[in-house]
């Protein structure tokens, strides 16, 4: 079910973006971004734990394009299940089924900015403890960047999200977890979401 009548035709995502995260997944610093897709089926208004697969957090800054450009930011969370892609990535085959599972993409509300890309950056708080925190000036390719390296051969139409890639600190949800997702602008709350894992 689509959220705040997101409409995307596909999101990009960005793996391996922040070298701390790279370093504790223990990953190759890649020498291009490097990308996957969700599908729009993916969205979800909320978090769903999975006992079977267990579910790991990736705070994101999200971008929703309107004329091929960053029209508004929101943060996501790209949802994980990371023992399937350890066993995917051990064999060198594609990640959907640990990256584009219904449920797999959970946003905040976007909202329009008006300073500076490279000042964006997030927060990402479970039961009131800081897990995650970065932005632009972590990352190993900006946004504008990554832009410009998926539409050198992929079309994106008004609508479509890009998830940037996650700083350090990942990890597993577990049931009645609160995560608090928030993004600013230096030091501008810009949009802030709550969340209890179902
Ligand atoms: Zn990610």
């Amino acid at each position: 079910m689509l959220s705040y009548a997101l409409k995307p035709t596909k999101i990009l995502c960005v793996a391996r973006n922040y070298v701390a995260h790279i370093k504790e997944l223990d990953n190759e610093v890649p020498s291009q971004p490097a990308l996957f897709m969700k599908p729009p089926s993916a969205i979800a208004n909320e978090i769903y734990f999975n006992k079977q697969d267990p579910i790991h957090y990736e705070g994101e800054l999200c971008f929703i394009i309107k004329d091929g450009k960053f029209s508004k930011v929101g943060f996501g969370l790209d949802l994980t299940k990371r023992e399937i892609q350890s066993q995917l990535k051990a064999k060198g085959l594609p990640w959907e089924r640990a990256k584009a599972f219904d449920g797999s993409a959970v946003f905040s509300e976007f909202v329009a900015f008006s300073g500076e890309v490279k000042d964006l950056r997030l927060e990402l708080f479970i039961n009131g403890q800081l897990a995650q925190q970065g932005g632009c000036e972590l990352m190993l390719y900006q946004p504008e960047e990554i832009l410009a390296d998926i539409q050198s051969f992929c079309t994106l139409v008004d609508g479509d999200i890009i998830m940037t890639g996650t700083p350090k600190g990942v990890g597993e949800i577990h049931q009645g977890d609160k995560f608090v997702g928030k993004i600013f602008s230096q030091q501008e709350l810009l949009v802030e979401k709550a969340w209890i894992v179902k």
